[in-house]
């Protein structure tokens, strides 16, 4: 093999989307990023929402009690708090910079309630598909709050913090074996503290996309450069051995990687399983009071 084949090869924007507007819950007024036309492109990745405001008028209502079955949800805060309660007992209050990674698995009835801190509140949520195997698996919540997620600066001034995967030798918070976790989903929150380059090395099979949350990024491939603004996702191709993203001083974005399940998805609502009789069957479970009992 000659050297040129080693080398870094950046993967091209396949794809710029911008958000959707919206509100969901009671209320709350947020911005859809990934939405279910993105699904098949971005599995294992369902969907990204993008919430925040200095007014509590536009998330006052929160997301009051409602069922999750047979995917995960990842919810980062950036700004303000976010208290959540289910009916199994589980109860928690995730700080400004902790996640929160449930995983819905055979049912969780649960409510998610944004708090302002300061005037200010913001996060994204992330939902992320189980493989058929263990979408019926226990519901299990996991409060990361900030100081457990490993955080590290590299000496060209980009600070990085790991929610999931492994980046330049640092773990994530959430780093499960590839046989617990298929998907072996990369999520980073990168902040460039000053303008700066950033690679990270993504197997070709694993679908990604980066979102920016403040300033302005560039993709940088071998022919190419393409400008991402603000609030906007994207879809990077699949080809090339990473990607590489130039960005001034202030930016941050998302980058969030997976391998794909590559099996059918069903999704009616907060349901997400692998075939039509499988959400009636949750629909049915959830209203007989079946989800959140302790039994296995
Ligand atoms: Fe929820």
């Amino acid at each position: 093999m000659n050297q040129s084949n080693t080398k870094f090869q950046g993967r091209r924007v396949e794809h710029q989307v911008i958000g959707q507007a919206t509100r969901d819950g009671d209320g709350v007024k947020l911005t859809r990023v990934l939405t279910q036309a993105h699904q098949r492109r971005l599995d294992p990745f369902l969907m990204l929402d993008n919430f925040g405001s200095d007014d509590p008028n536009d998330y006052g209502g929160g997301f009051p009690d409602h069922p999750h079955r047979g995917f995960e949800t990842i919810t980062y805060m950036i700004a303000g708090r976010m208290r959540h309660k289910d009916s199994a007992g589980n109860e928690g209050l995730l700080q400004n910079g902790g996640v929160q990674w449930m995983t819905a698995g055979r049912g969780v009835v649960h409510s998610e309630m944004p708090e302002q801190e300061e005037g200010v509140m913001e996060g994204f949520q992330l939902w992320l598909n189980l493989p058929s195997h263990q979408k019926m698996c226990q519901p299990a919540y996991q409060d990361i709050q900030s100081e457990k997620i490993p955080e590290f600066s590299l000496p060209s001034g980009i600070k990085l913090r790991v929610i999931a995967g492994e980046t330049h030798g640092t773990a994530g918070a959430v780093n499960r074996p590839a046989e617990l976790f298929p998907t072996q989903t990369l999520y980073l929150d990168i902040h460039f503290d000053q303008a700066a380059r950033f690679q990270q090395p993504l197997l070709p099979d694993h679908n990604a996309f980066l979102y920016v949350y403040r300033g302005s990024a560039k993709v940088v491939s071998e022919h190419q450069e393409t400008s991402i603004g603000i609030h906007r996702m994207a879809i990077l191709q699949n080809e090339g051995t990473g990607v590489e993203i130039a960005a001034s001083a202030g930016t941050k974005l998302l980058l969030i990687a997976g391998k794909p399940l590559n099996e059918p998805i069903a999704q009616y609502g907060p349901f997400v399983m692998n075939t039509r009789e499988e959400l009636i069957q949750a629909v049915d479970d959830f209203r007989a009071g079946l989800y959140n009992s302790s039994q296995s």
